[in-house]
C-alpha cells in the first residue's frame, strides 16, 4: 500500500532543504508526504513567525506540484503537540496503512528526549534523512532500541503498517532555517535558498527582517 508519510518541523521558514528532501523520501518511498507545522515543538524555543505566517509561507512553497501537500492539525489543536499523539490519530484514521515518520538525521539522533519515543514504532515507521554539516552521534540507548529494526528496502515498508527504520539517501544540502533567519536579520536576501514562492508577496519574510 503507498505509504503516508510525515514530515515535521517548525518551518520558520520553510527552505529548499526542507523541500529537496521531502520531494526525494516522496520518491524513494513512493509515498505522499505531507508537512506538518508543530505548534510549540516541545523541545525547542517558539518560532520567529506567528503559525498563521508560517502556514501562508507553507501555502505559497507547495503551490504548483500535488506530491507534497500541508497538514496543519498540529496547529489547530491547542498546547504542545507531540508526535506520537499526532502519529496516533492518524494512525486511527488510515488503518493499516504504512504510516512514516521522516526525521533528518539531527533530529532521529535526539529521539530520546520526545514524548513516548518507544512507541513511536507501534504507530509508524521512522524515515532517516541525511542531512549535512550533522554530527549525528546515535545514543546507544536510541541505537540498541532500533537495531533490529533497521532495513533497506522500500518495499519492506510498504508491506507493514509500522516498526522499521529506513535510511533514505538523499541530495545533501547544507541549508537551515537558522542560517536563513540570520542573513534576512542582517538585511540579506537569500533568494535561492527558499522557493521562489516566498518572493511573491513581501510580508511573508518580512517577520524576519528588522525594520
Ligand atoms: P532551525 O534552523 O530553525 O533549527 P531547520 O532548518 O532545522 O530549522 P526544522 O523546521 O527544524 O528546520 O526542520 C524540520 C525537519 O527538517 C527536521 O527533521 C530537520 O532535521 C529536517 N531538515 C531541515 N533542513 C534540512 C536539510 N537541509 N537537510 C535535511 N533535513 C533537513
Amino acid at each position: 500500500m503507498r505509504p503516508l508519510a510525515l514530515f515535521g518541523g517548525t518551518f520558520d521558514p520553510i527552505h529548499i532543504g526542507h523541500l529537496s528532501v521531502a520531494w526525494e523520501a516522496s520518491e524513494l518511498l513512493d509515498a505522499e508526504v505531507r508537512l506538518l507545522p508543530a505548534n510549540v515543538p516541545p523541545h525547542r524555543p517558539s518560532p520567529t513567525a506567528t503559525a498563521v505566517q508560517r502556514v501562508e509561507m507553507l501555502r505559497a512553497a507547495l503551490r504548483g506540484q500535488s506530491r507534497l501537500t500541508l497538514d496543519t492539525r498540529e496547529l489547530e489543536r491547542n498546547g504542545p503537540s507531540y508526535t506520537f499523539d499526532t502519529l496516533a490519530e492518524l494512525r486511527r484514521e488510515v488503518g493499516e496503512r504504512p504510516l512514516v515518520l521522516l526525521l533528518g538525521a539531527d533530529a532521529f539522533a535526539g529521539l530520546r528526549s520526545w514524548h513516548r519515543w518507544r512507541e513511536l514504532f507501534d504507530v509508524a515507521h521512522i524515515g532517516v534523512i541525511n542531512r549535512p554539516g550533522i554530527d549525528a552521534c546515535m545514543p546507544a540507548e536510541v541505537e540498541r532500541a532500533v537495531a533490529a529494526r533497521r532495513t533497506d528496502d522500500p518495499g519492506v515498508i510498504r508491506s507493514q503498517p509500522a516498526g522499521k527504520v529506513i535510511e533514505l539517501v538523499v541530495t545533501p544540502l547544507e541549508v537551515s532555517a537558522t542560517r536563513i533567519r540570520e542573513l534576512l536579520a542582517a538585511g540579506r536576501d537569500p533568494r535561492y535558498l527558499l522557493p521562489a514562492g516566498l518572493f511573491d508577496d513581501p510580508m511573508l519574510l518580512a517577520p524576519y527582517r528588522t525594520a
